[in-house]
């Protein structure tokens, strides 16, 4: 089902996320390597520390996104998925 314009979703501060580009990741490489991520920018899913539970990061790892949140806004946000896995958890020293 598509998105709605309305969906309350959409009232969180996600403009930013437009056009951004997005790397594939799990629930259990967020809660080892940003911690600081705890929940869907979106729809406040709980990032469980699972490796089965697909995730969404920009580079900064600035949020995290939900898979759910992703299929149903890639479109809305033209997102560009990346391969993942490329991260550089950790390396990052800012
Ligand atoms: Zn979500």
């Amino acid at each position: 089902m598509a998105a709605e314009k309305d969906d309350w979703r959409l009232l969180n501060d996600v403009e930013h996320l437009k056009e951004r580009e997005l790397n594939p990741t799990d629930g259990e490489e967020i809660a080892g390597c940003a911690p600081d991520l705890k929940n869907c920018v979106f729809c406040f899913e709980k990032v469980e520390g699972s490796p089965y539970q697909l995730w969404f990061v920009p580079g900064d790892l600035s949020c995290c996104i939900c898979e759910k949140c992703y299929r149903d806004f890639k479109d809305t946000f033209r997102w560009k998925k990346l391969d993942g896995w490329d991260l550089g958890w950790g390396q990052s020293e800012l």
